[in-house]
């Protein structure tokens, strides 16, 4: 009987000899002979979602040399790794790292389970990244789907289903493919030929190990899969931030909810973010502490995952009376040492270049 297109054991043995010469030398992965590190792989994985290994890098290297074990990122204050993850963006994640390192420091004596329902157990770890800790760190015969792995997957299958829907399909044909031998291994080399041969556009179909094998190659059509809907355009929100500086140059800070986008962060107060413009007189209402506010020309753009924020900044001089809940003073200077997001750096670079005065 003719084996099955694509064969599972020619895609192992045709992707893992690949991988061998080909391997992209990443600062989290481990050197051949040398047992992978759990809190390496697993530290790389929670930063890896949702960006890219260029943007990652630097903050993998900063985090390993300020916590090189497990132990050292349980003690760390939450306020600092916050801090760390600066620009990162999700900081939920952020949150969820600490209280995981502090589960396995203190619960699991600094050992990482080895199963994936032990490991999605552990908070801020889901069915991805506990497939990929399980078959990268622990070499267990794991799936882990990621964009990459899905892409090189509905292709070499020419899965058609659209996506979202079609996802089970892909996880199912992917689950065929996994060795017993060398599952990290082969998760990892299909993570890297999603990265720089199968790549969303243009793949590069005539350097690939998987050609002979890979049915959307074999059609001339390997950029038609994924299938995806298209998606819809992010809405507009819209807030006012109160730039609220004190005579002596100290800024008003606070620090947001706990939940919720940018729980624990620290801003500079706002009204809500809404769908509908804001008037400087109806969000003088929700101002912070009581003050002559003027509103700066320009805004500050952002984008987050579901929605664009459009942010304009109304700043007066106040001499405070009475402290507002939760503030925190700082002269610009001293906003390093405040875990403030992306969004926030470009209110204070934008107040920077226009309130009147400004001074650091
Ligand atoms: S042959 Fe082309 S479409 Fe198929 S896996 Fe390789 S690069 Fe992707």
């Amino acid at each position: 009987m003719t084996p099955p297109i694509p064969d599972p054991v020619s895609v192992r043995r045709r992707l893992l000899r690949w991988y061998d010469r080909n391997a992209r030398d990443l600062p989290w992965r481990y050197k051949k002979g040398d047992p992978p590190d759990p809190y390496r792989v697993w530290l790389s994985e929670i930063m890896l979602q949702q960006t890219t290994v260029a943007a990652v890098k630097g903050y993998f290297d900063d985090f390993t040399t300020r916590w090189p074990a497990v132990g050292d990122l349980a003690k760390a204050e939450l306020n600092d790794v916050l801090h760390a993850w600066q620009g990162l963006g999700y900081y939920a994640r952020a949150r969820n790292l600490h209280k995981c390192a502090q589960a396995i420091a203190g619960e699991r004596a600094g050992r990482f389970p080895d199963t994936e329902p032990e490991l999605k157990a552990l908070p801020g770890i889901g069915d991805y990244t506990a497939a990929a800790i399980a078959a990268i760190a622990f070499d267990r015969r794991a799936t882990p789907v990621d964009a990459n792995i899905e892409r090189v997957t509905a292709r070499l299958f020419a899965l058609g289903d659209t996506l979202p829907k079609g996802r089970k399909k892909i996880s199912e044909r992917a689950s065929l493919l996994t060795p017993k031998n060398r599952p990290g291994d082969f998760a990892q080399a299909l993570m890297d030929l999603g990265a720089g041969v199968c790549t969303p556009k243009a793949p590069d179909c005539s350097a690939c190990p998987l050609t002979p094998e890979c049915l959307a190659a074999g059609q001339g059509e390997a950029e038609r899969y994924p299938v995806k809907v298209a998606k819809a355009a992010r809405p507009v929100r819209y807030g006012m931030v109160f730039w609220a500086v004190q005579g002596d140059g100290r800024v008003l800070l606070r620090q947001r909810p706990e939940k919720g986008l940018l729980g624990g962060m620290t801003e500079f107060p706002s009204t809500d973010w809404r769908k509908q413009i804001w008037s400087s007189a109806e969000a003088a209402k929700q101002a912070p502490v009581k003050g002559r506010w003027r509103r700066l020309d320009g805004v500050v753009r952002h984008t987050f995952t579901h929605f664009h924020l459009e942010l304009t900044v109304l700043t007066a001089e106040v001499a405070i009376k009475r402290e507002p809940e939760g503030a925190l003073w700082s002269k610009p200077s001293g906003f390093s040492d405040h875990a403030l997001p992306t969004v926030m750096k470009k209110i204070a670079d934008h107040a920077s270049r226009n309130v009147p005065g400004y001074s650091s």
